[in-house]
Order: structure tokens, then sequence, then C-alpha cells
């Protein structure tokens, strides 16, 4: 498998050979082409596999692909969840890499930083919003974002989401996003608990596992 018959755009393949990558890592081949036909996603995946490259490569080939109307500031068309600020950062830096030679603009937000040049940052456009649920809410709250235009929801890392006892800012969140989106779920683990949560989120969902 290459990257090219992955599917992926011309801009995206520049980027990814320029990070130094030759070919997709076992993850990223049966990740990649399911996020591409618009379908959601259950992916058992731990870090280290190059999982991170496998949802932001196809995000970011669909969202170039297509424009959203309207498009105002601070209204994303992804938004990528994490547990903690560091990965929250660690994804957004990968956005950023893999993006370059894309017009796209990511943002990436959490909690224990002051919250207004995040306020600022969100009265440009955004794309791809990197968030940690807590401070997305604040924000929501404040409705200094607005989560109406997300087209493509990722839980990222689900699992220790939960172990932080995130479910129930998890749940405001899902109840702010629009109904009709495209869902993926990376988890390092299948615990009961994924599972409930994996089973009200997806819509006949393909499972990939590495
Ligand atoms: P992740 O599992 O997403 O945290 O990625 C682990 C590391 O693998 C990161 O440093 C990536 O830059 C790197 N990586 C991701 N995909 C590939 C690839 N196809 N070939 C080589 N390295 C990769």
């Amino acid at each position: 498998t290459t990257f090219a018959s992955l599917g992926l755009a011309e801009p995206l393949l520049r980027a990814i050979a320029e990070a130094g990558y030759t070919k997709p890592t076992p993850i990223q081949a049966q990740a990649i082409p399911q996020v591409l036909t618009g379908g959601d996603l259950l992916a058992a995946a731990q870090t280290g596999t190059g999982k991170t490259a496998g949802f932001t490569l196809p995000v970011l080939h669909m969202l170039a692909a297509t424009h959203a109307h309207p498009h105002p500031p601070g209204r994303p068309r992804c938004l990528i969840l994490t547990p903690t600020r560091e990965l929250a950062a660690q994804v957004e830096e990968s956005v950023q890499t893999y993006g370059k030679h894309l017009a796209l603009n990511s943002l990436v937000m959490f909690g224990g930083v002051n919250i207004n040049p995040q306020i600022t940052a969100l009265k440009k456009r955004v794309d791809i919003l990197v968030a940690t649920p807590g401070r997305l809410l604040d924000h929501a709250g404040q409705k200094t974002v607005d989560l109406s235009g997300v087209e493509i929801l990722v839980l990222d890392e689900a699992d220790r989401m939960l172990d932080m006892g995130f479910i129930r800012d998890i749940r405001k969140v899902l109840a702010l996003l629009p109904k009709k989106r495209q869902n993926l779920l990376f988890s390092a683990t299948f615990s009961d608990e994924i599972r409930e949560l994996a089973g009200g989120l997806l819509h006949e969902p393909r499972t990939v596992e590495v």
C-alpha cells in the first residue's frame, strides 16, 4: 500500500513525503480509506501506531474537497476531542504539518490557561478545532464557539477520556453537534464503557484493530 493508492490529494502526499513517511502504517492503511468513504469508524490503536495521521490525513482531504456554506468565524467543520492538553497540542501540530499545503485553519484550546487568547483566535475562521472537553464547554457556554457546523467529530484516546471522568462533558458536547455528521472514535482498549459510548455515537461503523 502507498499513500497515493489510498486516494489522498496531492498537497497531502507532498506533506507526507516532506515528513519522511514512505508508506502507511497498518492503522493508516485501514482507517484512511474508511474515513474517506464518509462512514463512521471505531478504531483500536495505541499511541505510536501512527493513529494521529490515520484520522488527520483523511479529515484534511475531505475538508479541502468541500466548502462550508456559510463559514463564519469560530464555527469549526471538524472537532477533535482529546483527554489532555499535551495530546491536544500534539494533534494540532500534526494537523499543521500534514495540512501545510492546504488552505485550512486549525486551532487548539485547552484548560489551565487564560481563555482570552482563545476567544480572540475564535474570531477568525477555523476549520479544525482540537480541544479538551472542559474548556470547549466553557467556550460553548459563552458562545465564543459555534458547534452547529461540525461535519466530522473525532474522539481521540476515548478510553483515557472516560478514565479521566469526561463522559458527562462528552455527552454535553455531543448535544451541541448537528445530528448528521461523521464520527471517528479512537481508543487503545475496547472496554464495555467504550462499546456503550460507541454504540450510541457511531452509525454502522467499520471497526479497525491493529
Ligand atoms: P502516533 O501513533 O499518531 O502518535 O504517531 C507515532 C509517530 O509515528 C509520530 O512521530 C509520527 O510522526 C510517526 N508516523 C506516523 N505515520 C508514519 C508513517 N506512515 N511512517 C513513518 N512514521 C510515521
